[in-house]
């Protein structure tokens, strides 16, 4: 008999998305465990290895208990990098649910879902991502990290939809982060690059999770 499907997971938690352009919305994360980098800056190392298996029913039934006191109507497939699991079956009882879903991914791994919100965020040093999502992801997400140049940026902007905002994100929210952001943004608007944007990382701001 076929068993149940399940998915890896560190955590489930109602918060609100802090980053990128769905900034500010009331949102139910479900953070995936395991992840194919191992950026130094990232703020989620605690997702590269454990979490615990368990059977998509059981994670829809948890989102709909926390739905109960935060009814959210969005659902953000997180990690780790969630695209190394099978998300199927989980988006399919998310959608019966009527719930919206993003995904956030570092885009090095590609797999066809039909979720309402692709967030990209290709990692240093090479920042590659898979093709596939050129055309398909909302946005673009980089970390200003000591290693970020202007041509790291303009390379990144030539190759992705000119319609489609590339965010920068501070790393950790450092105030050099914040310095170097802001001297990219100016240099894109000066150099004609269009459509990269500023940001902070909001839910550190009010201590969410
Ligand atoms: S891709 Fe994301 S989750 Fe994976 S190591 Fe880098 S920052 Fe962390």
């Amino acid at each position: 008999m076929p068993q149940p499907p399940t998915l890896k997971i560190v955590e489930i938690f109602p918060s609100v998305q802090g980053e990128g352009l769905r900034q500010g919305e009331p949102t139910i994360f479900v953070r995936l465990a395991g992840c194919n980098l191992r950026c130094s800056f990232c703020d989620t190392k605690y997702a590269w290895e454990g979490g615990r298996e368990i059977a998509v029913a059981e994670i829809l039934r948890r989102i709909q208990k926390i739905r109960g006191r935060f009814p959210a109507d969005w659902v953000c497939l997180t990690g780790g990098e969630p695209l190394l699991q099978d998300l199927r079956s989980l988006i399919r009882g998310l959608k019966k649910e009527g719930l919206k879903i993003q995904v956030e991914t570092n885009a090095t791994v590609f797999r066809p879902l039909a979720v309402d919100w692709l967030t990209i965020s290709p990692k240093p040093k090479n920042y590659a991502y898979h093709p596939h999502f050129r055309e398909r992801a909302k946005e673009m997400k980089l970390i200003v990290t000591k290693g970020m140049t202007f041509e790291i940026l303009k390379k990144l902007r030539k190759g992705f939809p000119a319609s489609r905002p590339i965010i920068l994100q501070p790393e950790s929210n450092a105030r050099w982060s914040k310095t170097k952001s802001l001297r990219l943004v100016g240099r894109s608007l000066r150099s004609g690059l269009k459509n990269i944007r500023l940001s902070v990382q909001l839910h550190k701001l009010y201590d969410l999770p």
